[in-house]
């Protein structure tokens, strides 16, 4: 089954008004291919705009974090209805900046993405292991662990898209080799199957993310597993159209 190449830009709190009005008048120009499916996450201030002014019909956009509930007193919080209601079909969680900055557990991620999903939100789900949980062998570990909080709680998986991201290779210009990224993506798949059935297993976009760039993107053409990218760095700059068109 042909899984949609997915690429998404990850700005985290990075950006003003003129360089976000840059980057979306560079795609809005671009010759974007018709089958990769882009997803812009601007910090939550620019969400509106960004929306407003994307005149890519394959791009859509998303916010980098929810809470779980609909309204209320949650001082500071996003809710996943204002972002419906913005026009906003996708939200990033379990980033491993809130998942190690703000000590987000694997359970209140999990049921974070549970109510995005009941709203009618799409997720990116990031999962990924740390640096010394890579030297310890627990690669498969930690993803495996990161990922049952989710399918114990949802079965229902078609609006789900994982990021794979190594915390390691986030930021550093450290990307995983395409070889690795494939090993793990494989296995993440291998779980899946296990846990929801291997036809949602075989359904479910896997994106490799961690210092993923112009340069190495094309290196993860030929890789099976690998279904797009979250980029964050490379996604403020001009080289975001060129990881879009890798897979061409
Ligand atoms: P990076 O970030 O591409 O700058 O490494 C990726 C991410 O954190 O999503």
């Amino acid at each position: 089954m042909a899984r949609t190449f997915f690429v998404g830009g990850n700005f985290k709190m990075n950006g003003s008004k003129e360089s976000i009005q840059t980057i979306v008048e560079n795609l809005n120009k671009a010759d974007l291919p018709s089958n990769v499916e882009v997803v812009l996450g601007p910090p939550a201030p620019y969400l509106a705009w960004t929306v407003e002014h994307n005149k890519q019909k394959t791009v859509s956009v998303s916010a980098q974090n929810c809470y779980d509930k609909v309204s209320g007193a949650y001082t500071g919080e996003i809710s996943p209805v204002s972002l419906l209601d913005l026009g906003v079909p996708w939200v990033i969680l379990g980033h491993s900046e809130r998942r190690t900055i703000f000590k987000e557990s694997d359970e209140f991620i999990a049921g974070k993405t549970k109510f995005a999903l009941e709203q009618g939100l799409k997720v990116i789900l990031c999962i990924g292991e740390t640096y010394e949980e890579k030297q310890a062998g627990k690669t498969l570990e930690v993803c495996t662990r990161q990922l049952k909080a989710v399918t114990d709680l949802v079965k229902d998986w078609k609006d789900i898209v994982i990021a794979y991201e190594p915390v390691w290779a986030i930021g550093t210009g450290l990307a995983a080799t395409a070889d690795d990224a494939q090993e793990i993506h494989h296995q993440i798949r291998e779980y899946l199957a296990t846990a929801i059935g291997a036809e949602q297993a075989e359904a479910t976009r896997i994106l490799y993310g961690g210092s993923a760039n112009a340069k190495n993107a094309g290196s993860f053409k030929d890789k099976v597993d690998v279904d797009g990218f979250l980029v964050g760095g490379a996604s403020l700059k001009p080289e975001f159209v060129e990881i879009i068109k890798s897979r061409q």
